[in-house]
C-alpha cells in the first residue's frame, strides 16, 4: 500500500514537531484530549435531534490508557469519529486553525511559542515516534485506520472497530540521554497533566489507576495494605463559566483563553456574566490583549461560543456579539435556549437578542471602566480595537454612535495625549461654541497647520484627527453633547470674536485680479481672517471637505465628489505685499506670485498639485 505524503506546509510543521526539544512538549495530551472532546461535542449535539445515536450525555467520555511495556499511550473517544476522507483532510492537512499562518509570523527559530496556543494533533509526534488512528465515523459502517511515521508520510487502511469514535495510538519516543519520554506512561504524569491543561473539558477524563486499601482481614492495628485497580475521572469537569466568579483566578483565566483561543498572549481584561431573570446565562468573554494576526481582514470571523447547558452548539455564534465589538472573545452558556431548533432558527431565537444586548452592555461597561480607572491600558486597547470602535460608529449610517461616542480617543493639540470627547467638552470655555478638529497626516504637521493659527494662538484645544476613518467619523457624529463638530481647517471658524474683517473692500481689485489669473482652479479668493504668520490657505466652507474628497477620489471615482476650492490670502504677509507691489508694475510677475501663492496652498491642504514640474519651473522663473 503506497504512502502518501503529507501535504507541504504540514511536512514543515511536523518537522518542527518532531525535532522539537521543546521543554513544553507535554502539551501534546491536552491538543489530543480537545480533538476528543470537540469530537464528543458534535456527536452529543448531534444526539439532541438524531435518536439513533443511541447515547445519552452520561454515556459520552474520554479513555486514557498507558501500557508502559508495549510502550503506547492511547486516548479514546466516542465522539463523532472520521471517515476516510475526513481522515485525509484532517489529519493530512494542517488544521485550518491559523496556526501555520501564525508560525509563519513568528520568528521560526522560536520554537518555544508552540506550547501557548493550540498547535494540533500533529505535536504528538513530539512525544510519538508511531501514531495510529483507529476510527469510525458516526452513520458509517466501515471503519478506517491512518498511520504515520511523521515524516514519510501515512497509510490509510480499512479496519475494524467496536462503536463509533476513535483511538488516538502513540508509541512513545525512546528515552534519549537527557530526554525522559516514559513518564508520559505514567499514571502520575497523566494524571497531573490532565488536572494541569484540562480540568475543564466538559466530559469526564477516565483512566484505570492504582489505589492502595486496607486489606480486609488484616488488623486494626497491624493494617496490611493491598493495591487495587480502579478507573477514575481524573477531571473535575466544571467549566470556568459554571464556577463561582470569585473562585476563578486571573491565571485560570489566562490559561483558558490561551488555550480556547489559541492566542498566545494573555488577555487584557476579563469580563464575567452570571445572569438571570429574562433569561438566565453565564458568560465569560475576553478582550484580547493584541488583535489577531488577520483582524482587520475578511478573514476574521467574530462570534462568541455558543452552549446550552454545557452543550456547544455553535463555534462562533454571531448574533451574540456586534461587530463593532468583534474583538470579544468568549462563551455563552444558557440553559433556557431551545436546543432541539436547528440553527438557523436558533440565529432569531429571542432569547439569544436579549443576551446579545444584555453582553453589549457588559462589553461597553468594561471599557468604560477601564478608561476610568485605567487609561494606560484603555489607550493601549484603544491602539488595539480603537480603529473598529470608529468604523463601528460609521456602520448603519451610526445605527451604534451612541453607544459608543463615549468610547472614541483623538489626540488634543492642547494636552498632547488622547483625550475623549467628553474631557473635551468639560474643557471648553463658555464662550466656545464648537469642538474643532483638523485632520492631517501626524501631530506635528498639524501643530504647523496655517489654518489653525488662530486657534492656537488663543491656545484653544483642537483635536488632530491622523487615523483614515477619522474624517468620515465627524461626519457622522456632527456633534457631541449638543456642541457641533467643526473643521479648524476646511471654513470658517465662527468665532464669537473673530478679528476685524480686514476691508474686504480695500483689496477688492487685488483679489479680482488673483482670481482672474486662477480662473476655475478656484471657486473664491478672500482675504482670511484666521491667517497670522502664514500667506495663504485653501479652504472649502460648508460641505465636502478635502478629506472628503480624496476618499471619494479612492473609494468611488465615479462620483467626482469635489470640495469647494476659497483662497485664503494675509493681506498683512510679505507676499501679498509683493503680489501688490507687481501688480501695476511687473503684471506678469504678479501672475505668477498669484500661481506660486495657489500652489503652496494646494501643498499645505494635502491636494495634489497637478504639474510638479511646472510649479518648480515657475518658481525658479521667479529668481531670474
Ligand atoms: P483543530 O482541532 O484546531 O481543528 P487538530 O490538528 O487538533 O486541529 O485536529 C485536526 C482535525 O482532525 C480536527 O479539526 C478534527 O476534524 C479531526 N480530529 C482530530 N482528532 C479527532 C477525534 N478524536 N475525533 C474526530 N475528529 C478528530
Ligand atoms: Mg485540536
Amino acid at each position: 500500500m503506497a504512502k502518501k505524503e503529507f501535504k507541504a506546509e504540514s511536512k514543515r510543521l511536523l518537522d518542527l514537531m518532531i525535532n522539537s526539544i521543546y521543554t513544553h512538549r507535554e502539551i501534546f495530551l491536552r491538543e489530543i484530549i480537545s480533538n476528543a472532546s470537540d469530537a464528543i461535542d458534535k456527536l452529543c449535539y448531534r444526539s439532541l435531534t438524531d435518536e439513533k445515536v443511541g447515547l445519552k450525555r452520561e454515556d459520552f467520555a474520554i479513555h486514557i490508557h498507558a501500557d508502559p511495556d508495549g510502550r503506547t499511550l492511547t486516548v479514546s473517544d466516542n465522539g463523532i469519529g472520521m471517515d476516510e476522507s475526513e481522515l485525509e483532510n484532517n489529519l493530512g492537512i494542517i488544521a485550518s486553525s491559523g496556526t501555520y499562518q501564525f508560525r509563519q509570523e513568528v520568528d521560526s527559530e522560536d520554537v518555544d511559542i508552540i506550547g501557548q496556543f493550540g498547535v494540533g494533533f500533529y505535536s504528538a509526534f513530539m512525544v510519538a515516534d508511531h501514531i495510529t488512528v483507529v476510527t469510525k465515523k458516526y452513520g458509517a459502517d466501515q471503519a478506517f485506520r491512518w498511520e504515520s511515521d511523521g515524516a514519510d508520510g501515512y497509510t490509510i487502511t480499512p479496519c475494524e472497530r467496536d462503536g463509533v469514535g476513535t483511538d488516538i495510538i502513540m508509541h512513545i519516543k525512546p528515552d534519549g540521554e537527557e530526554e525522559n519520554y516514559a513518564e508520559f506512561l505514567q499514571e502520575y504524569t497523566l494524571r497531573n497533566l490532565v488536572k494541569k491543561y484540562s480540568d475543564y473539558i466538559r466530559w469526564p477524563i477516565r483512566m484505570e489507576v492504582t489505589k492502595s486499601r486496607k486489606k480486609e482481614d488484616s488488623p486494626e492495628d497491624k493494617p496490611e495494605y493491598e493495591s487495587y485497580r480502579e478507573v477514575e475521572t481524573l477531571n473535575s469537569m466544571v467549566p470556568l463559566w459554571q464556577r463561582k466568579k470569585s473562585d476563578v483566578t486571573r491565571e485560570e483565566h489566562d490559561k483558558f483563553y490561551q488555550e480556547k483561543f489559541n492566542d498566545f498572549t494573555p488577555p487584557q481584561s476579563v469580563i464575567t456574566v452570571s445572569a438571570e431573570g429574562q433569561v438566565s446565562y453565564k458568560a465569560l468573554l475576553y478582550i484580547p490583549a493584541r488583535p489577531p494576526y488577520d483582524y482587520y481582514s475578511a478573514d476574521y470571523e467574530r462570534g462568541l461560543q455558543l452552549y446550552s447547558a454545557g452543550v456547544m452548539i455553535m463555534d462562533r455564534c454571531q448574533d451574540l456579539i456586534g461587530d463593532h465589538f468583534g474583538f470579544v472573545k468568549g462563551v455563552v452558556d444558557s440553559p433556557d435556549l431551545s436546543l432541539n431548533i436547528s440553527r438557523e432558527l436558533l440565529q432569531h431565537d429571542r432569547q439569544l437578542k436579549l443576551i446579545a444586548n444584555n453582553i453589549e452592555k457588559k462589553v461597553k461597561g468594561e471599557l468604560e471602566r477601564m478608561l476610568k480607572e485605567d487609561r494606560e491600558g484603555y489607550e493601549k486597547f484603544f491602539q488595539n480595537f480603537g480603529r473598529q470602535l470608529k468604523v463601528g460608529c460609521l456602520n448603519g449610517y451610526g445605527a451604534k454612535r451612541d453607544l459608543l461616542q463615549d468610547l472614541l480617543l483623538f489626540y488634543s493639540s492642547t494636552e498632547k495625549k488622547l483625550v475623549t470627547l467628553a474631557e473635551y467638552v468639560d474643557r471648553m470655555p463658555e464662550s466656545q461654541k464648537y469642538i474643532y478638529y483638523a485632520s492631517g497626516e501626524n501631530a506635528a504637521a498639524m501643530d504647523n497647520l496655517p489654518q489653525t493659527e488662530l486657534l492656537r494662538e488663543r491656545n484653544m484645544e483642537i483635536l488632530y484627527l491622523t487615523d483614515q476613518p477619522d474624517q468620515l467619523l465627524m461626519e457622522i457624529l456632527r456633534e457631541y453633547k449638543d456642541k457641533p463638530l467643526r473643521s479648524a481647517v476646511d471654513g470658517d471658524l465662527d468665532l464669537e470674536d473673530m478679528p476685524e474683517e480686514k476691508g474686504a473692500d480695500a483689496y477688492k481689485e487685488a483679489l479680482d485680479f488673483i482670481k482672474e489669473v486662477l480662473g476655475e482652479e478656484v471657486d473664491e479668493v478672500r482675504v482670511s481672517r484666521k491667517l497670522k504668520t502664514h500667506p495663504v490657505c485653501l479652504t472649502c466652507g460648508e460641505g465636502v471637505s478635502f478629506e472628503m474628497e480624496r476618499y471619494f477620489a479612492a473609494a468611488q471615482p465615479e462620483m467626482g465628489l469635489k470640495a469647494k476650492r476659497i483662497l485664503e490670502l494675509n493681506v498683512e504677509h510679505p507676499a501679498f505685499a509683493a503680489l501688490e507691489g507687481a501688480r501695476s508694475a511687473e503684471p506678469e510677475k504678479a501672475k505668477k506670485y498669484a500661481q506660486v501663492l495657489l500652489n503652496q496652498a494646494k501643498l499645505i491642504a494635502g491636494l495634489p498639485i497637478g504639474d510638479p514640474s511646472g510649479y518648480t519651473d515657475l518658481l525658479c522663473s521667479l529668481w531670474t
